[in-house]
């Protein structure tokens, strides 16, 4: 489909033409492990659905499409994405990776690859001269998340994929956080965007799902190789699901941002919290770079509670719409405490969450409800 497009069209259009034998205009779940073959050795594209499958064909295009890429692959689920993208690297190879890195990221290479021979450092990447003095001779590659979670820290993929490539490493960017919608790595130099399709881009919490995009078609070659290799592939419903709920993205990001932008603004001024964390108020160290390098601020807050983390665990508990769950980039408004939740697997770290984050969700519901529930949260405390 055109490049032309805005990625609101593309959302809705790319990689889904009607199917042909009935007219359907939105692709078939191919619910089928295997492909007749009219001869020995031929086949009609598909043979069986490790290998390819249509309707991950449709989604495959349609993600490579949002963010502007030649190819794109699925995977069973963020972190499936993030083990098959891994594969490339070999014993002795080093990667700089962020500091604040998604709890279960830091997990599979802290508690699992480390053991394969590969050496990681984690690196706070707002600071450029501490991520060129970490680069060694066998730096393969730089993993990053912008903005961070959920410390909402951004990082330069500009700047940061000028001074990689320079010692002939490779930049993945992990954008779940930002989403498609806000912002498009490849475009900024990283080399590899991989997401969380479980988040924004599925965005109805139904479906867990993850995704890998990028230009190289011959390290895309290679990543197509091990997603048959390996076989983390997501099967045709969940595909489908994505693709269903990646055809509102534009209109549910723009809710979301507006809504969060709202809240941010609104916090900053209680008297129950220390600290607002967002990228779209003026005082964010660095709003600057979130004006150049997103179309919008995002969905996500992080409040640091006056009260520590009794008033971050009794706030959590005094909320009604924002659920208290793990994940994030539903519809639906969702709360956290980070510290005791999602990157208790980081306590061992050097990735410091202050025990009194609250982590915010912001659904796209209507926002006088969203703040009145955080009001009455937030009473007292
Ligand atoms: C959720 C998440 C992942 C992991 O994705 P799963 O689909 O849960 O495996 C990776 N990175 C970020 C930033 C996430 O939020």
């Amino acid at each position: 489909m055109s490049q032309e497009y805005k990625i609101d069209t593309l959302a809705i259009h790319a990689g889904q033409e009607p199917d042909p034998s009935t007219g359907a205009i939105m692709t078939p779940i191919y619910q089928t492990s295997t492909y007749v073959q009219p001869d020995v050795g031929q086949h009609l594209g598909y043979e069986y659905s490790r290998t390819d499958n249509p309707t991950r064909t449709a989604l495959q295009a349609n993600l490579a499409a949002l963010e502007g890429a030649k190819h794109g692959l699925v995977f069973a689920s963020g972190l499936a994405a993030t083990d098959i993208v891994m594969r490339l690297m070999r014993p002795g190879d080093h990667i700089v990776v962020g500091d604040d890195v998604y709890g279960g990221t830091y997990r599979m290479f802290d508690k699992v690859l480390k053991h394969y021979g590969l050496e990681f450092s984690y690196i706070d990447l707002t600071d450029l001269d501490a991520f060129q003095q970490a680069l060694r001779p066998n730096t393969k590659l730089v993993w990053l998340e912008t903005p961070t979670n959920p410390n909402l820290k951004l990082a330069d993929i500009a700047a940061l994929s000028e001074l990689a490539h320079a010692r002939q490493a490779q930049v993945v960017v992990d954008n779940t956080f930002a989403s498609s919608y806000l912002q498009n790595p490849l475009a900024l130099g990283a080399d590899i965007v991989l997401h969380s399709t479980t988040k924004y881009l599925g965005g109805h919490s139904d479906v867990v799902g993850g995704a890998v995009m990028l230009n190289n078609t011959e390290i895309y070659e290679q990543l197509k190789f091990l997603q048959n290799a390996i076989g983390s592939v997501p099967g045709p419903q969940d595909c489908w699901l994505v693709l269903r709920g990646i055809k509102t993205l534009a209109v549910r990001m723009e809710r979301h941002c507006r809504n969060a932008l709202t809240l941010a603004q609104w916090l900053s001024d209680h008297p129950a919290v220390a600290q607002v964390l967002y990228p779209g108020l003026p005082d964010h160290p660095q709003h600057e770079l979130a004006k150049r390098q997103m179309r919008d601020f995002g969905g996500m807050i992080s409040i640091i509670l006056k009260g520590g983390e009794p008033a971050a665990r009794e706030m959590v508990k005094r909320t009604h719409l924002f659920a208290l769950a793990e994940s994030l980039g539903g519809v639906e408004s969702l709360i956290e405490v980070p510290y005791a939740m999602t990157h208790a697997s980081t306590a061992d770290s050097d990735i410091a969450v202050d025990p009194g984050l609250v982590r915010l969700s912001v659904g796209i519901e209507h926002i006088d409800d969203l703040q009145a529930d955080l009001a009455e949260a937030l009473k007292e405390l």
